[in-house]
């Protein structure tokens, strides 16, 4: 085919559910492409010589290779290039901010003038992993083959995305592997943050089983720092090598009047009982989750759209997301963004909490707001928010959701003499190795980056297991 041809293929939409039903049920939105959309959105990548969209991609993905696999209906062949740099396609298929990495970069997008038309990368990688995953367990399982034992033995502290992707590797290269977690499920954000309706959990589960057969154990329900301490793992339970994939679990909040009142939540907590202990299922689960009527979402990222949207899905009747600056300098996903909107949350921007009202019982009965505008640039490089003297109104609502960052947990740092941090709180590590400042323990993922992605918290785990690899090997 002409790239003239090419060029001329309307790009292929992804079918979903509709949104009047989606907003009230908890099934995934997006519904995948058939093959024959997949093979056709694949024709639309012109195979640029330079593959500009492979500088985007954070592990590096041979993008037009696998492209031009599925482009001929090879979705094996393609699967198998995308396998040879990342681990978890069926996830990142579906959760990676692709408008923000490879598809930021697509020459397609830049020549049709609409970075919306670039070739749909994500949705090409996540329908080769699916059509996959109904012949095998998981993408885990799919790529492992296991070297001959070398006898060491590795402790994984946490199981989300940067952990599961250095304990495969590390159980690959014939290391006895232990992963530690904190709550009673494995999978870290993929399970307790991330929705259903976004990611569904059978995905996780069967990357975790594979996990399993590869011969990685998961000690679950085990704090570490409170149950055990890092040193002891080396000192005295006999590991040779530890990782630290603890994630940024800590919630921010405003520090305003009425953050204490019954109906505020963190958006962890709130999206961790809803998610991990499936409060949405109300008739299976006898897990209780605070069922607001009108609810406001504090915040601009994936957070507060998940939470803004499971909001309705725990039958809100009003979904208000307060963002103080405006819709084009919110952090979220522009497609999270797109599908809030969609389902009938109503976003109000240049807007922020002042103080959060209650009742005589403690209960909220109110968000007082101000109003705002852009200034000049700040740190981040975006328009700061300045406040507009006087402009305070008051909005009725029983739940506010506080989804304004994570900060990463300080519970190991401060129980590890001689860990190093950053000011933020982040472990500080040798960006070849990933190794900390103790000799044989591993950092990597959000603990180390502050709140990423989950293909950021992937390559790190990838490249903490390689140097976890060589210092055992002397
Ligand atoms: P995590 O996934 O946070 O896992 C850390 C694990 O360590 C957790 O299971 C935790 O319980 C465990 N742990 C913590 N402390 C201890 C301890 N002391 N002992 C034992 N275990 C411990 N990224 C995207 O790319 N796309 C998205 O759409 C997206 N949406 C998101 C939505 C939400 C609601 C959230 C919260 C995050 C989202 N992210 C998204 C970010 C992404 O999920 C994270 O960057 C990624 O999961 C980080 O991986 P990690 O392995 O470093 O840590
Ligand atoms: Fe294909 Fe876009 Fe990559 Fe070019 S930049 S090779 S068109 S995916």
């Amino acid at each position: 085919m002409t790239p003239k041809e090419r060029m001329a293929i309307a790009p292929q939409a992804m079918p979903e559910q509709d949104p009047s039903v989606r907003a009230r049920n908890m099934n995934e939105v997006a519904l995948g492409y058939t093959a024959e959309m997949a093979m056709t959105e694949a024709k639309r990548c012109l195979q640029c010589p330079t593959k500009p969209c492979m500088k985007g991609c954070p592990v590096a993905i041979n993008i037009p290779g696998f492209l031009a696999k599925a482009s001929e209906g090879d979705f094996e062949g393609a699967l198998k290039i995308i396998r040879e740099t990342s681990l978890l396609p069926a996830v990142c298929g579906r959760v990676c901010p692709q408008e923000k990495q490879c598809q930021k970069f697509c020459t397609m997008g830049k020549a049709l003038g609409d970075i919306d038309k670039a070739v749909a990368i994500g949705r090409i990688e996540r329908f080769c992993a699916d059509l996959a995953r109904g012949q095998t367990a998981g993408d885990i399982s799919a790529s492992a083959v296991r070297a001959t034992s070398t006898g060491k033995r590795v402790a994984v502290i946490g199981t989300g995305p940067a952990s599961i992707t250095c304990a495969a590797d590390c159980a690959r290269a014939g290391h006895d592997v232990t992963m530690f977690e904190a709550l009673h499920k494995a999978g870290g954000v993929l399970v307790y943050g991330i929705p259903e309706f976004r990611l569904p959990k059978a995905i996780v589960q069967s990357e975790i089983d594979s996990l399993k057969a590869l011969g990685v154990k998961i000690e679950l329900n085990f704090v570490v720092g409170r149950t055990r301490k890092i040193k002891d793992f080396l000192e005295k339970d006999g590991f040779d090598a530890v990782f630290i994939g603890t994630g940024a679990g800590l919630p921010k909040f405003m520090n305003i009047e009425g953050e204490n009142l019954v109906g505020v939540f963190g958006a962890n907590e709130y999206l961790t009982r809803a998610n991990l202990m499936k409060a949405y299922d109300e008739n299976s689960n006898d897990t209780p989750c605070w069922r607001g009527k009108r609810v406001a979402v504090l915040g601009g990222g994936n957070v507060a759209m998940d939470a803004s949207r499971m909001a309705l899905r725990l039958g809100a009747e009003k979904v208000y997301l307060i963002y103080r600056r405006s819709e084009a300098e919110m952090p979220a996903r522009k497609e999270e963004v797109h599908h809030a909107k969609e389902e009938g949350v109503e976003f109000l921007t240049l807007q922020n909490a002042k103080r959060i009202l209650g009742n005589d019982n403690g209960s909220v009965t109110g968000l007082e707001c101000l109003k705002y505008e852009l200034g000049e640039p700040d740190a981040s490089g975006r328009r700061s928010p300045v406040a507009i003297k006087g402009s305070e109104f008051v909005l009725a609502v029983d739940t506010v959701v506080v989804a304004v960052g994570n900060a990463s947990n300080p519970l190991i740092p401060s129980t590890t003499e001689g860990l190093e941090t950053d000011d933020r709180g982040h472990i500080i590590v040798n960006p070849e190795t990933n190794m900390t400042s103790i000799q044989g323990v591993f950092a990597g993922g959000d603990i180390v980056l502050g709140a990423a992605t989950v293909i950021l918290a992937m390559g790190e785990g990838r490249r903490a297991a390689q140097g976890i690899n060589r210092y055992l090997a002397g």
